[in-house]
């Protein structure tokens, strides 16, 4: 789904652009916290085309999402213009991506995480997958428990001191919220670059630096084809004219083809090498845009917290341990 082949040149993969804003929003719901099941009630009830329905290009259909497509969209490498072929060879770059490494590689994290989430409740809780006990290393899950009327949410390690857990500590939700709201702010205050990197005319003068690089390699490509274009074009009228013997002829025509098939394929790497370095800074600005999000915000969000943080281990109730997953 999302990727076809192109109607110009049948071995060319290009997205379909309609299903992509779909697997767009598809990732995106992941990444807010929601399950497949979740994902998968919000499209039905969108009424968006599912991706068989899509294919027989149905108006009117059951419009019934199910985990597993859902499951089968979020693992496809697919949409990161990666192809696994039939004997499991990965070819990089083969076509367009819709969805960044970094956003794919989050998605596998969560899912390998496995977060339960509470039955009746599609959304993911704000730490799942995130926190670690400090004591064995397991994963701290979400629980809550009622005494005397009150309700009372915490994390708790699952691992138990019968299978080698020194700990088996807990948190209450409220504190751990808290005291991750309070290291990250701290910690976002401590980079005072955070906006004036940004604006650092240097990165911006390296950029463009590179990219006009690239450009003039692309430009120099498409000058020598251009010239090639109509040498190869007026080969066989030479030929006809008795300006060309036909072994001549034979010769230049496999030539020509040759320099024509490598320079379109050198100006097609040039251009994406060149769009990886661009889209590479806009990472590094929905970075920042997530640093400042943090700093603006009461309680964390979600998102922000899975694209800033690998882990988080609980070494007690007032320490924390905060390993973050990003480079500046
Ligand atoms: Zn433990």
């Amino acid at each position: 789904m999302a990727i076809k082949k192109s109607k110009e040149d049948k071995n060319k993969l290009v997205p379909d652009e309609v299903a992509a804003k779909v697997v767009r929003e598809i990732y995106r719901m992941k990444l807010s916290g929601m399950n497949a099941t979740g994902i998968a009630a919000e499209l039905s009830a969108n009424r968006i085309l599912t991706p068989s329905e899509y294919k027989k290009n149905e108006k009117c259909s059951r419009l019934k999402w199910s985990d597993k497509v859902i499951i089968w969209i979020l693992q496809n490498e697919i949409y990161t213009g990666t192809l696994i072929s039939k004997q499991q060879f990965r070819l990089e770059n083969t076509h367009e991506a819709i969805i960044s490494r970094h956003d794919f590689n989050l998605v596998q994290q969560i899912m390998k995480a496995n977060t339960r989430t509470t039955p009746g409740c599609n959304k993911v809780h704000l730490f799942s997958a995130l926190l670690r006990c400090g004591a064995c290393g397991g994963n701290m899950t979400h629980r809550t428990s009622s005494y005397k009327g009150n309700q009372y949410r915490y994390y708790q390690c699952m691992t138990g001191k019968g299978n080698g857990c020194t700990a088996s500590g807990a948190i209450k939700e409220d504190d751990l919220t808290a005291c991750v709201s309070e290291i990250l702010k701290s910690h976002v205050n401590n980079l005072v670059t955070v906006d004036s990197m940004l604006a650092n005319p240097r990165n911006q003068f390296a950029l463009q630096k590179v990219t006009v690089e690239y450009d003039e390699k692309i430009a120099e490509r498409k000058q020598k084809l251009e010239k090639t274009l109509p040498y190869n074009n007026r080969l066989y009228d030479d030929l006809i004219e008795g300006l060309l013997e036909k072994d001549e002829y034979e010769y230049f025509k496999v030539e020509y083809a040759t320099d024509i098939i490598r320079l379109k394929q050198e100006i097609k790497d040039l251009e994406l090498e060149r769009d990886n370095i661009l889209s590479g800074k806009n990472e590094q600005q929905n970075l920042l845009e997530c640093l400042r999000q943090l700093n603006d915000a009461t309680t964390p969000d979600r998102n922000v917290l899975l694209h800033l943080i690998h882990s988080i281990r609980m070494i007690n109730k007032t320490e924390l341990e905060i390993i973050f997953d990003y480079q500046i």
